[in-house]
């Protein structure tokens, strides 16, 4: 199978292309098709798979609809919400964003805790339509008001198992209980608890199940 047999926009094509890829990986395959439907996902896959491209691509394509070249902050709201465990995670996750995005006329921002939260206050102000976070530092942000969700349209959770393991997962549900109710949520996991089940009940809806 190649790229441009998956329905992605020209300028999404371009930036794979520019990333030297020539072939989906079998997680892209199954990914990208249901996240172009719209559809909620539950993603079985470890890293290494290409899974951060499944998602990121798709989610390129669903936020450029309504991409608008405005400057101005509030016609620049959050649209797509990324959540990692960890700092290293969010900071790989936000280079693929960047990567995939050099085409699109949408902005990214990443936020994790252990670093002055200024500048990250600066550029939330300034407004970016993709937030790549940590769940900790996000809700700091919350709390200061500096990032709101009402106009949240996807919410992807990366290495939801790891989250569990760190403990994350209230911090999780009380970032999704803010979220607006009419969205697509993705959950991406090497392992599936019952634990972690449970967290995709809460979050999503009716999903399609990938496993690689
Ligand atoms: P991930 O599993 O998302 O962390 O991706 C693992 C690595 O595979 C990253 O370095 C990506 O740049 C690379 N990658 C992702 N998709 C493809 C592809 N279709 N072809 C070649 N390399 C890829």
């Amino acid at each position: 199978m190649k790229f441009d047999e998956l329905g992605l926009a020209p300028e999404i094509l371009r930036a794979v292309h520019d990333a030297g890829y020539t072939e989906p990986t079998p997680i892209q395959q199954q990914a990208i098709p249901v996240v172009l439907q719209g559809l909620d996902l539950m993603g079985g896959a470890q890293t290494g798979t290409g899974k951060t491209a499944g998602f990121v691509l798709p989610m390129l394509q669903r936020l450029l609809r309504h991409a608008n070249a405005s400057s101005s902050p509030a016609r620049h709201p959050v649209r797509a919400l990324i959540l990692t465990p960890t700092r290293e995670l969010a900071m790989q996750v936000h280079e693929s964003v960047k990567t995939y995005s050099k085409h699109v006329p949408l902005r990214s921002v990443c936020v994790f805790g252990g670093v002055d939260i200024k500048p990250q206050t600066a550029e939330l102000k300034e407004g970016r339509e993709i937030v790549v976070a940590t769940p900790g530092r996000l809700l700091d942000h919350v709390q200061q008001k500096s990032v709101h969700f009402s106009q949240v349209e996807v919410v992807i959770l990366d290495e939801a198992d790891r989250m569990l393991d760190m403990g994350f997962i209230p911090d999780i549900k009380r970032i999704l209980a803010m979220l607006p109710s009419a969205r697509q949520s993705l959950l991406f996991s090497a392992t599936f608890s019952e634990e972690i089940k449970k967290l995709a009940d809460v979050m999503l809806k009716s999903p399609q199940l990938i496993e690689v």
